[in-house]
């Protein structure tokens, strides 16, 4: 036995691929053009993947224009925009270099996805031969496509968000269907409701309890049994190597984010300044019975921000620490964050997508190799 170990979902584009999808926005390729590099961008991520020993594998999303956006646009310059979306919505986040991230505005109803999670998993698993994970974006980020004040003539903000739990639930059991061992919730926002800044309102509207209210209408409409591989993921954002809400104390977000009645916690702690506090958060606040699953604590062993690969060793030591605080039974590892969340990522503190792809390989494998040392000394 060893303790479970899962990645987040992203890794780098290839700068080939970055460049094809410009390319695609100006009209100079097209899509198929622009698929044949995805493909080959994926079938290269599982493999090398699968090469880290890694027991369940994603293709790192390499088809979808951000984890968030993926549903609604092909690309993050706004080519192939859903219906009934502007372009100029609010900030998702600000963050700490000082670069932004936006999200297109909800002009009318009803509210579809595009594009589901499944299509992209439907085209990647034949690459796999391991198990393989979806992450898909929850509806509390989505919620902010609404306009924060003003209802949208014709479509009530409650109308939407029935359209869209409807569309999250679709896309979690359509990932099931098409053949996810495991279907995690990039819950980015939960972290960041809580920054209050002024120059992003709605992080100053305490809208942290409504996020967990509304992810719970969707979780609950999956039996006990289906929520045991039902993921939630935080962190305080990582993309352009920057992230945007570390400063928030996670006993902000803690003990509401464990009341998602999920069956797995992927969350950000290797970048932490001190983790056994946080590990001690995550035992006391992690329920042994969330409706009729254990929560699984998957803590952070690998910061996909920092270019310097962790030690196999560095990973134990985090894991056995950790264990004081969790049960075993509960614990797993996890990296801090997908590696780029967003389709466009010069990941300028590794000097570029390239290089940061195969660091992030080598992160991968050492956190394999870290669990591999922690379940034996932990006597699993
Ligand atoms: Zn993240």
């Amino acid at each position: 036995m060893t303790l479970p170990t899962e990645n987040v979902g992203s890794m780098p584009r290839p700068a080939r691929l970055q460049e094809a999808i410009a390319a695609y926005d100006k009209e100079d390729i097209s899509h198929d053009d622009l698929s044949k590099q995805q493909d080959a961008a994926c079938k290269d991520t599982i493999e090398r993947m699968e090469a880290t020993g890694a027991p369940i594998v994603s293709d790192g999303e390499q088809r979808a224009s951000s984890f968030a956006t993926y549903p609604i646009t092909d690309t993050l310059a706004g080519t192939g925009l859903a219906d009934h979306l502007a372009a100029d919505g609010q900030y998702f986040a600000i963050f700490d270099d000082g670069h932004h991230r936006q999200l297109p505005r909800l002009t009318g109803g009803p509210f579809r996805y595009k594009t589901f999670a499944s299509d992209y998993l439907k085209k990647s698993k034949p690459y796999a031969t391991k198990p393989m994970k979806q992450a898909v974006i929850a509806p509390s980020m989505l919620c902010l496509l609404y306009p924060l004040d003003d209802n949208i003539d014709g479509y009530t903000r409650e109308q939407f968000l029935a359209d869209l739990c409807d569309e999250a639930e679709k896309d979690i059991r359509q990932a099931f269907d098409a053949g996810a061992a495991r279907v995690s919730i990039d819950f980015t926002e939960g972290r960041l409701a809580n920054k209050n800044d002024p120059r992003n309102p709605w992080t100053g509207r305490h809208m942290l309890e409504q996020f967990i209210e509304l992810n719970n209408r969707v979780i609950d409409r999956f039996s006990a049994e289906e929520r045991t591989n039902i993921g939630i993921h935080t962190c305080p954002g990582g993309d352009m190597d920057s992230v945007h809400s570390a400063e928030v104390d996670y006993a902000e977000l803690l003990p509401s984010m464990f009341q998602m009645n999920a069956g797995y916690f992927l969350m950000q702690l290797a970048s932490e300044k001190d983790k056994e506090y946080v590990y001690k958060l995550v035992g006391e606040h992690s329920r042994e019975d969330a409706n009729g699953v254990a929560q699984v604590c998957f803590i952070g062993v690998i910061n996909p921000l920092d270019p310097t690969v962790e030690t196999a060793e560095q990973v134990e030591h985090d894991l056995v620490t950790a264990s004081r605080h969790i049960p075993k039974e509960r614990l797993g590892a996890t990296d801090d964050c997908g590696f780029s969340p967003f389709s466009i990522d010069n990941k300028p503190k590794h000097g570029s997508p390239d290089l940061a792809r195969d660091i992030a390989f080598q992160k991968i494998a050492a956190r394999v190799e870290g669990v591999q040392r922690a379940s034996e000394k932990l006597g699993l």
